[in-house]
């Protein structure tokens, strides 16, 4: 029966998984991992988002709320008066984005290497996808972009980007919003570490949408809850092309309160900044400059694989840059875990 599975699967492999840190530890007989490969908040979620959501479990019988207004409005009273989505994680709210505004055949645009999902998603849908490569320092040369990216239905630019860590200035999103005629997808999954603040933008531009996710600094990945900042045309076309109820009542509780706990999230903002600076001066292969919670270190002359392998053997686990298309070798992706398990790291990859 497989003949019945879409080419496109076919010839692509899937979205690689960072190893779990539990087969780690039974592959090599060690009780404690340092887990240091998907860039999540190590710690807790926040208490008010558990009292949230354990109030919200015990609603469940019922159809989440379809407009998932107790999000909607914590986003409102925390931003102001925006444009939002929501979806199950922020890949949730990239696949109803390409699934509202993308026919089979139409371009996608991807500055690359980046984060794999945007090419997957495309694909799914049937587009075309180009790629667009950075520049050797991993900078986004906006002019290359724009040529390409011309009349891509959507362009996706990740800031601060994943892998390499780098952010691209408000100055050159603005160049490539006024050069495009599609839809400038940025994703700021990690923009809460960077300082830099795109949101001035949105009441300029009609074509921009800022993606940002509960599952990194709000520590609520396992939740699944992603939203967006849209212009003010494309929320009712989001939802004709979404799934019903894709947002459960729990997750939207969670949400809604994670965003009212600031000082959550500001204490592990700072814990990234600070162990950025250490791990930077400390490890003694080159570290790249990061606006993220995670940093991208240049491990040659080892390969990428070899360097994880390695690490694993040794109880730590970060993630290969091999799987991220347009990047040589020999780089490693290693996120901000807790005190012990970044000391660990250096420590590990120091004596190598
Ligand atoms: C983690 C991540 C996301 C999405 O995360 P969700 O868990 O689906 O919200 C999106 N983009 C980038 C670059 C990421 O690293």
């Amino acid at each position: 029966m497989e003949q019945l599975v879409r080419s496109c699967y076919k010839k692509k492999s899937g979205y690689v998984f960072a190893k779990k840190a539990e087969d780690i530890a039974r592959e090599y007989g060690m009780s404690r991992i340092a887990r240091l490969a998907s860039n999540e908040n190590p710690g807790p979620l926040s208490p008010a988002a558990l009292e949230a959501a354990e109030a919200a479990l015990r609603t469940v019988n019922r159809y989440p709320d379809e407009r998932v207004n107790v999000l909607m409005n914590a986003l409102r009273s925390t931003y102001g008066d925006y444009h939002f989505v929501t979806g199950v994680g922020m890949d949730g709210v990239i696949e109803t984005i390409i699934r509202t505004l993308v026919d089979p055949g139409d371009q996608v645009a991807i500055s690359t290497p980046s984060f794999s999902f945007y090419a997957l998603a495309a694909m799914g849908q049937g587009a075309e996808v180009v790629t667009v490569p950075r520049e050797a320092d991993f900078s986004v040369d906006t002019k290359k972009l724009i040529k390409a990216a011309k009349i891509a239905k959507i362009t996706f630019l990740c800031s601060p980007n994943n892998p390499t860590g780098n952010a691209t200035s408000t100055q050159d999103v603005e160049e490539i919003l006024a050069g495009i005629e599609g839809l400038l997808f940025l994703d700021n999954a990690y923009v809460e570490f960077s300082g830099i603040d795109y949101l001035p933008l949105m009441k300029r531009y009609e074509n921009l949408v800022l993606g940002r996710t509960f599952s990194k600094v709000h520590s609520l990945a396992g939740l699944r809850i992603g939203y967006a900042f849209t212009p003010r045309w494309l929320p009712p076309w989001y939802q004709r092309a979404g799934t019903p109820f894709t947002v459960n009542s729990v997750s939207a509780a969670a949400a809604a309160a994670a965003l009212g706990d600031k000082e959550h999230a500001e204490r592990f903002i700072a814990h990234v900044r600070e162990w950025r600076k250490r791990i930077t001066e400390e490890v003694k292969y080159p570290v790249l400059p990061s606006d993220a919670n995670f940093v991208m270190i240049d491990v040659a002359p080892h390969t990428s694989d070899a360097m994880v392998e390695e690490l694993a053997r040794q109880g730590v686990v970060v993630r290969s840059c091999r799987s991220f298309a347009g990047l040589e070798d020999h780089y490693i992706r290693v996120s901000i875990g807790e005190d012990w398990e970044n000391e660990q790291f250096i420590q590990v990859i120091n004596s190598l």
